[in-house]
């Protein structure tokens, strides 16, 4: 695997069908499978590991979040990445970017509505990363279903010839969904937080059932919630990432909540296929996932 830290060096490095796996580093079993949707679909695969600061809207958060990169390299390599792009951030923004990617409609809600600036920034890196590395496929996870709604629809709007591949969420043996920041749950906190996945799955079982009233599937995921403080709980189109009132079409059963200090967030996919649904509950980890490891240690 080659560790690179410029665009031209990324697209020195790769040949045949390109696939990238943008993430933000401190990588677990989540970002992994993104990684080995790519390896099954692709010639090369790029990581991108850069910690964006123009997405984080509360400075406390950018400032703790994770980072190591020997880690990180060595579990990219482990799981076959070709060439990890881990740019500093004068390649990222070599200047005060006057430019940016506001994608209007899919950001008004839910994250959008609670965290100010987080999607232009996400677009705007992720605009960036596509157009700067050219990959024919980039891989996102669905547990930020927000996020991939609106970088599926930025890149059709600018004509960006990327297909963007969404990757069901992993999740540790209890249905936690992995995510870097769960190595701040403190041991209640991480009990507490249960209740988010608990409620989706309660949710998913009575959308399954036939339940299609968005309050109704709602109100499921808020009665287990318990010793958390909920930004919301919102049934929304898988593509246009807005609130519906029924499941009459493909989408997303989402959860944002606060776990003390942590922010989380969930989901669960619902498709409709007629007068079915069918639920992506995500898959589970068979032993606790490598960020335990990473936390233990
Ligand atoms: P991040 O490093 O948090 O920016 O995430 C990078 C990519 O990994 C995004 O596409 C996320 O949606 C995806 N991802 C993060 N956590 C998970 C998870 N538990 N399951 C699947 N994909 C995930």
């Amino acid at each position: 695997m080659k560790i690179v830290q410029r665009f031209a060096e990324v697209r020195a490095s790769t040949a045949g069908r390109l696939g990238l796996v943008p993430t933000m580093g401190f990588l677990h079993e989540g970002h992994l499978a993104l990684v080995d949707a790519a390896r099954r679909d692709c010639d090369t695969v790029v990581m991108s590991l850069f910690v964006n600061p123009l997405q984080f809207d509360e400075t406390r958060d950018l400032s703790r979040y994770p980072r190591d990169l020997d880690r990180d390299a060595e579990l990219a390599e482990g799981r076959g990445v070709d060439v990890l792009f881990a740019p500093e951030l004068d390649e990222m923004y070599p200047q005060e970017p006057l430019t940016r990617v506001t994608v209007s409609g899919t950001t008004d809600e839910m994250e959008g509505a609670h965290r100010p600036g987080h999607f232009d920034g996400v677009a705007t890196v992720v605009a960036k990363l596509f157009v700067g590395i050219r990959a024919d496929r980039a891989y996102f996870g669905r547990k930020d279903a927000q996020q991939l709604a609106t970088v599926t629809r930025m890149a059709a709007d600018l004509s960006i010839p990327i297909e963007v591949v969404p990757v069901s969420i992993v999740r540790e043996q209890d249905g936690l969904a992995l995510s870097s920041r769960n190595v701040f749950l403190s041991l209640d906190e991480r009990r507490r937080a249960l209740g988010i996945s608990t409620g989706l799955m309660a949710a998913a079982d009575a959308a399954e059932g036939g339940e299609r009233d968005g309050l109704q599937l709602e109100s499921i995921v808020r009665a287990r919630l318990d010793g958390v403080l909920i930004d919301y709980v919102a049934l929304a189109g898988a593509l246009s990432a807005r609130r519906v009132d029924n499941l009459e079409e493909d989408a997303v059963l989402a959860v944002a909540a606060r776990v003390g200090e942590t922010r989380l967030i969930d989901n669960v996919f619902l498709t409709v296929r007629g007068d079915t649904i069918v639920a992506d509950r995500g898959t589970r980890l068979d032993e606790p996932s490598i960020l335990y490891a990473a936390h233990r240690d």
